[in-house]
C-alpha cells in the first residue's frame, strides 16, 4: 500500500508527486496517456514538433519563478518572447511591447516540463483510474483494466468533470458537490499547419480578441530550436463558442474553416503541406474554485489549474498546496 496515491501525470499531479516524494512519502503517480504533461502536450507531426496544449507559460508567484528559472538553466525552457501581437477588424494589428512580461516556451516541446517533473517518480503510464473508493482506513483506486490500487491518501487531478465521475461511490455533500458541478471548461479546436519555407511572421504568436471563430495563432516553429524545424509551422486556436458549437464535426472542416480565417492575418497565400488536427473537451476552466487544494473528504484530495488562478501556474501552485495540505498534521 503506498502513502500517496495521485491520478494524473499533468503538472497539478507531478509536482505534487514530487513535493510529498521529497518529504519522504512513498507515492504513486497512475496516468492514463502514454505519457507526461497532461495539457502541457507536444507531439511530433510529419516530422515537427507541435505544442498542441499549452502555448507558453508566464510567471507570477515567486515559488513559481524559482522553478522556471532552474528549468531555464536546464535548459527545459527558454523565453519564447515579450507580450503577443493582437489583432482586430477595426484597429488592425498592434504588436507585443518589448517591456511586456515574458512568455516561456519549451525547444523540445511542452511536454519537456512532464518530463523534467517525472523524472525519479513512479509513474504508471496506460493506467486508466475507473473508480475511487473509501475501503476501511485506507483508499481503493480501480483501475480499468490492471491491479486495484490502495493508499492512505488519494489526489485526483483530473479536470474536474473527469475527477466527479470516479468519485461516484463517495458520499459527498450537496454543497461540495456543488461547488465542484459549477466548474465548466472551455473546448478548443487546435490546428497544426505546415507551410514549408515561406516568410516567417514577424510576431511571435496572436491574439484575435473579436474574432467569431478564431482566437490564437502561434508561430509554432519559432519556439524551437534554432535550425530544427523544417519550414515555417502555425499553430491555431479556434474560439470557445465555435469550438463548443461545432465540437463533433470533421477534423478536415475544423482545419478549413480555421485556415480560412487565418489567411488574411498571413504574409503568403501559399496551402499549406500538411496540417494536423485535436480537440480538448476541458481546455480550460471558465471558472476556478479559490481553494488552490479542494479536500473532498478527509484524505481525499482534488487539484489541478481548477483550484486556484489556472493555468499552467496555477496547476503548479495547485499541486504544491495539495501536497502541503496532505503534510499538515491533522
Ligand atoms: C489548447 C490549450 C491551450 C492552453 N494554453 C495555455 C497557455 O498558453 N498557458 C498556460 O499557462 N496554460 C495553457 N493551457 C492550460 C494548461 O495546459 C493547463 O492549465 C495545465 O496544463 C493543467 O494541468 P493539470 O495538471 O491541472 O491538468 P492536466 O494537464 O489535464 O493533467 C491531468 C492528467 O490526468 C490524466 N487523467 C485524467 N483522467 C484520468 C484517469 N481516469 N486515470 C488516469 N489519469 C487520468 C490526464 O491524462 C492528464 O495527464 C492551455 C490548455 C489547452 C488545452
Amino acid at each position: 500500500m503506498a502513502d500517496v496515491l495521485v491520478i494524473g501525470a499533468g503538472v497539478a499531479g507531478l509536482v505534487a508527486a514530487r513535493s510529498l516524494r521529497a518529504s519522504g512519502a512513498d507515492v504513486v503517480v497512475l496516468e492514463k496517456s502514454r505519457g507526461f504533461g497532461g495539457r502541457a502536450a507536444s507531439r511530433t507531426v510529419h516530422g515537427q514538433r507541435i505544442d498542441h496544449g499549452a502555448q507558453f507559460i508566464t510567471v507570477r508567484d515567486e515559488r513559481f519563478a524559482a522553478q522556471v528559472e532552474a528549468w531555464s538553466a536546464a535548459g527545459v525552457v527558454t523565453e519564447w518572447s515579450r507580450g503577443v501581437a493582437r489583432w482586430t477588424a477595426v484597429e488592425g494589428w498592434r504588436m507585443a511591447s518589448a517591456e511586456s512580461n515574458p512568455r516561456y516556451a519549451c525547444p523540445e516541446g511542452m511536454n519537456a516540463i512532464g518530463k523534467a517533473l517525472a523524472e525519479g517518480l513512479d509513474v504508471r503510464l496506460h493506467t486508466t483510474v475507473a473508480a475511487v473508493r473509501p475501503d476501511a482506513d485506507s483508499w481503493s483506486v480501480a483501475t480499468r483494466d490492471g491491479p486495484t490500487f490502495r493508499a492512505t491518501s488519494v489526489i485526483v487531478t483530473a479536470p474536474v468533470p473527469q475527477a466527479l465521475a470516479l468519485l461516484t461511490d463517495i458520499d459527498i455533500t450537496n454543497d461540495v458537490r456543488g461547488r465542484l458541478e459549477a466548474v465548466t471548461y472551455a473546448p478548443c479546436h487546435t490546428v497544426a499547419l505546415g507551410f514549408g519555407a515561406v516568410e516567417a511572421p514577424r510576431w511571435p504568436g496572436v491574439q484575435l480578441p473579436e474574432h467569431p471563430d478564431l482566437a490564437w495563432i502561434a508561430h509554432d516553429s519559432s519556439r524551437r530550436a534554432p535550425g530544427t524545424a523544417d519550414g515555417v509551422t502555425l499553430l491555431l486556436h479556434a474560439t470557445p463558442s465555435y469550438s463548443r458549437l461545432r465540437f463533433d464535426d470533421l477534423p478536415e472542416v475544423i482545419v478549413a474553416d480555421l485556415l480560412a480565417a487565418a489567411r488574411p492575418l498571413l504574409p503568403w497565400d501559399t496551402d499549406p503541406t500538411w496540417s494536423f488536427h485535436h480537440r480538448w473537451r476541458y481546455a480550460q476552466p471558465e471558472y476556478t474554485l479559490a481553494e488552490q487544494a479542494f479536500e473532498v473528504t478527509t484524505g481525499l484530495t482534488l487539484a489541478g489549474d481548477a483550484f486556484g488562478e489556472g493555468r499552467v501556474e496555477g496547476a503548479y501552485l495547485s499541486g504544491l498546496a495539495a501536497a502541503t495540505a496532505l503534510r499538515a498534521p491533522g
